[in-house]
Order: C-alpha cells, then structure tokens, then sequence
C-alpha cells in the first residue's frame, strides 16, 4: 500500500518506537515528521537519513510535548497531518506514596495530556483533508497495571480511554484513532530499567531480561519496533478503515494471561 501524498507527525520520534514507525510510515510512502524536545544536529540528521532512504520528504521538529502550546505548535509548522502518531512518553517507577509529584505531572503531561493538545490542533487538518488516522502508542500498562507505575499506568489507561472518545466523536467521518498496545520492545525506555533491576535482584543481565522484565511477556521476546511500525501503517491502510476506537496489542501473550 502506498501513503504517498500522506503527511504523517509522530511525537517523540527521535529514538524508540517514535523512530521505527517514522521510518515505517516513510518507507510506506508518507513524508514525515520527527519530534523531540532537544534540537541537535543529530536528530535533523535522522530525518536526512529517513529522506535519502525512503525519496519522501522528512523534517525534525524540536517541541516539548510536555507543554500544550509546543504540542499545538508542533502540528500547526508541521503544516498539514493526515496521520498523527502520539508517541512522546517517559516513565518513572516508584511507591504511590513516595512517587515524586514532578515525575507525576510530566508523566502525565508527555505521555497523556500531550495527545490531547495535539489531537484537538490536527483533527481540523484531517476534516479539511477529508481523511485521517490518529495512532496512539498506549501500552500493555493501558489494559492492565503494575506495581510502582502509578502515573504511567494512569497515564496509559488515559490515552486508551480518549483513543475511544476520539474514534466516536469522528465514526462518520474517513477518520479513525486506534492505540496500539505494545509489551516490551527494547528501546532506550527499556534498557535503562536494566541496570536497576540487576541491582535491585543481583542477577546478570540475561537473566534479569528473561526472569524480570519479561516475566509477564509469555513469548519470552521482545516485540521490535519494526513491528510497531508495521502495525501504524497497517492502521493506514484501507484494510483498517473500519477499525476504530480500539486498541491492538503487541506484546507477546501478556494480556491473554
Ligand atoms: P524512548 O525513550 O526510546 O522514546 C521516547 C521518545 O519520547 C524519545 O524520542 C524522547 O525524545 C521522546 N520524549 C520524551 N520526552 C519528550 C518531550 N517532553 N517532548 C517530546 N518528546 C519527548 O522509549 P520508547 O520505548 O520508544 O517509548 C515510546 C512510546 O512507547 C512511549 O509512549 C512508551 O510509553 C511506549 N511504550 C514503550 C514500551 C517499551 O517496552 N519500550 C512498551 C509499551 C509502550
């Protein structure tokens, strides 16, 4: 299938699973959009590279998504938004009652309130456009939670929740939003709770991956972003027209248990 003539936007796509549904959506033929908060050469750098191996047009765009303005912003330069990826997301890991109130409140702001802002400046585009997808990289922690992730699981259940309002309130129009669902893929995200888990249950680092972080990952694997990004265009496509206002899990059997 091809996306060309598409423009799509994904928030914090710098790194992770931004970057591989970025590449994934431009190697489909859409021009993209890579955001992050920093404005390094390396990040114009990666969408140069985008550029040269795919022939579409792909530019960075520096916006902090934990600011509503900078989100508005984001997809007012970007200029038109047929495909919106909200993506941006960080996490923290403590007790509810010693969870940091600043770690909340980003939380909170990148990874949910953030889609908000974005969503409400690029559905206009998509009316106009007459055609639109929102995808909305939510979580296995959007269905179900764990321990010491209080604001990331409220987070995601959040953007779960406003994934279905989104899908209800655009039904009759060529506009869909659908989340997907990931388990574990092994991003920055990821590979940064490695080092700590050792610590925390003195075991090396294969062990900590298989024993810990994919405890509740029945497949054992991680999933890639590639495959994330496989499902985004997929969500794209004609074949997905009808789905809306759901969510597609890709996380190894973890939400069958
Ligand atoms: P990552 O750390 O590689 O990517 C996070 C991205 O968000 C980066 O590009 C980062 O620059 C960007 N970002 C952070 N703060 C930002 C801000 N204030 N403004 C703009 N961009 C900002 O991690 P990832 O694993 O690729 O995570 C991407 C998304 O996938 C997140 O929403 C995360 O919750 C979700 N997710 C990840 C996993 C996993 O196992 N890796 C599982 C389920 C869901």
């Amino acid at each position: 299938m091809s996306l060309k003539g598409k423009t799509a936007v994904i928030t914090g796509s710098n790194s992770g699973i931004g970057l591989g549904i970025a590449r994934e959506l431009a190697r489909a033929g859409a021009d993209v959009v890579l955001n992050s908060f920093t404005d390094r050469d390396e990040d114009h750098r990666l969408a140069e590279e985008i550029s040269d191996e795919t022939g579409t047009r792909a530019r960075y765009i520096k916006a902090d998504m934990s600011k509503g303005d900078e989100c508005r912003d984001l997809i007012a330069r970007a200029g038109a938004c047929d495909i919106l990826v909200n993506n941006a997301g960080v996490q923290h890991v403590a007790p509810i009652d010693q969870f940091p109130q600043d770690k909340w409140d980003a939380i909170i702001a990148i990874n949910l309130n953030s889609a908000f802002h974005t969503t409400a400046a690029a559905l206009p585009m998509m009316r106009k456009a007459g055609w639109g997808r929102v995808v909305n990289v939510a979580s296995a922690h959007g269905l179900t939670a764990s321990p010491y992730k209080a604001a990331y699981v409220t987070a995601k259940h959040g953007i779960v929740g406003m994934t279905k309002t989104v899908a209800l309130e655009t039904a009759e129009e060529p506009i869909t939003a659908n989340a997907i669902c990931p388990g574990y893929v092994l991003t920055p995200l990821v590979e940064a709770q490695i080092p700590d888990q050792m610590k925390t249950h003195g075991m090396d680092r294969d062990t900590v991956v298989r024993e810990v972080i994919l405890a509740r990952q029945p497949s054992k694997q991680f999933a890639t972003v590639e495959q994330m990004g496989g499902v985004a265009v997929f969500l794209c496509s004609e074949a997905a027209a009808q789905i809306t206002g759901t969510t597609i899990s890709v996380d190894g059997g973890w939400t069958a248990l």
